[in-house]
């Protein structure tokens, strides 16, 4: 059985972890530094913040961008919760805009409509490895006054143009969770250009401290390990190849399922370097069965798919408790839809033919 998604993890891995062990400096130090000036380089920013979370470094970078008890942020509902759990942690209000049916990201004629005089900043999610509309979206915040962040958790190395995904945003999240297109187990990283989100961030994810045991604001523990960073700077040096090896398995399987009746395949839109955190179809009412229907049938054939979303977030039991009443059509669609297939790397030729196999028997 091959998984939806896998880390790939080798000696160099194995070397660096022991290495720091062997150290015994096993918590945040030179390791941590080391990792993160070599992502901020990597991205194109000034300075990168690592944290022990893409959820971490997503709240921390709310809070060291001011945002706060009263305010409201536009973001998706088609996206992981965390992108909008951390909004609710730093208890501001996340407000939902629809997406649009071709990338699944923020639709951006829709955002207007919802900016209030609470409205604070825009959360802009990169779905899938594939950036969201970036221009039209800091046009809008800059028109409106507003922050705009980018939670970059799913596209390492993506460009929108001919800068990558991280370096738009006033402070910007990626997770390092292993289905993520690089790892370091558990991990996310924040990158900015601002000295002043750094020092913040770097408070924030340290009890608030600045000098030791002086805490001047209310932190949190957010540090990533030593153990983490050395399998970060590792993974680093593979990254553009990951990605390379991503982008080749999904144009063969965008190649290969050409023209099969109700299957509609991912988009990617000119001018942007879309990384495949997922390659995720659509399986429409005009297929031969029913999506649900088709997971058993991959699974029979030792392939594993994943649903990525199954449900939006306005719909999810805890939105709902906190009265969340939106009608948006066009995710709401979309999860009944969509069928992550097997994209990483490691993914073989003979893999994708068994996928393109199982798409062709029951179309
Ligand atoms: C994975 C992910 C996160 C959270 O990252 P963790 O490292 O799992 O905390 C946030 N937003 C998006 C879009 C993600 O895919």
């Amino acid at each position: 059985m091959i998984p939806v998604s896998k880390p790939l993890l080798g000696q160099d891995e194995l070397s660096a972890v022991k290495e720091v062990l062997r150290s015994g400096n096993i918590i945040q130090g030179t390791k941590v530094r080391e990792f993160e000036e070599q992502f901020a380089r990597y991205i194109g920013t000034e300075y990168a913040i690592a944290t022990n979370s893409g959820t971490s470094a997503l709240h921390t970078a709310l809070l060291a961008g001011g945002v706060k008890k009263g305010d409201e942020v536009i973001t998706t509902p088609f996206t992981f919760i965390a992108s909008a759990n951390s909004i609710l942690y730093v208890g501001a209000k996340p407000i939902f805009v629809d997406i649009n049916e071709q990338d699944f990201n923020l639709d951006v004629a829709k955002i207007s409509e919802k900016i209030t005089n609470k409205t604070k900043a825009i959360l802009g999610v990169h779905l899938f490895g594939q950036p969201c509309d970036v221009k039209n979206i800091t046009d809008i915040c800059n028109d409106h006054n507003l922050l705009f962040f980018e939670d970059a958790c799913q596209a390492h190395g993506a460009k929108y143009g001919n800068k990558k995904v991280g370096c738009f945003g006033i402070a910007n999240s990626f997770s390092f969770y292993p289905t993520k297109n690089m790892t370091t187990g558990e991990g996310g990283i924040i990158t900015t250009d601002s000295k002043e989100i750094v020092e913040k961030s770097q408070m924030i994810r340290n009890h608030g401290q600045k000098e030791k045991y002086i805490h001047t604001l209310l932190g949190y523990n957010h540090r990533m390990t030593d153990i983490a960073a050395a399998i970060g700077i590792c993974q680093l040096k593979k990254i553009e190849r990951f990605n390379q090896a991503r982008q080749k398995n999904a144009k063969e399987l965008t190649q290969k399922i050409k023209g099969i009746t109700g299957l509609i395949r991912p988009t990617v839109k000119p001018r942007v370097n879309h990384v495949f955190h997922q390659y995720t179809i659509r399986v429409t009412e005009q297929y031969g069965i029913p999506r649900d229907e088709l997971i058993p049938k991959f699974k029979e054939r030792g392939i594993g798919t994943g649903i990525h979303y199954p449900m939006p977030l306005h719909k999810q039991p805890l939105y709902k408790k906190l009265g969340y009443k939106d009608r948006l059509p066009v995710s709401e669609k979309i999860c009944n839809e969509v069928l992550s297939l097997p994209v990483y790397p490691s993914v073989t030729r003979k893999n994708i033919d068994t996928i393109v196999r199982v798409l062709k028997d029951y179309a």
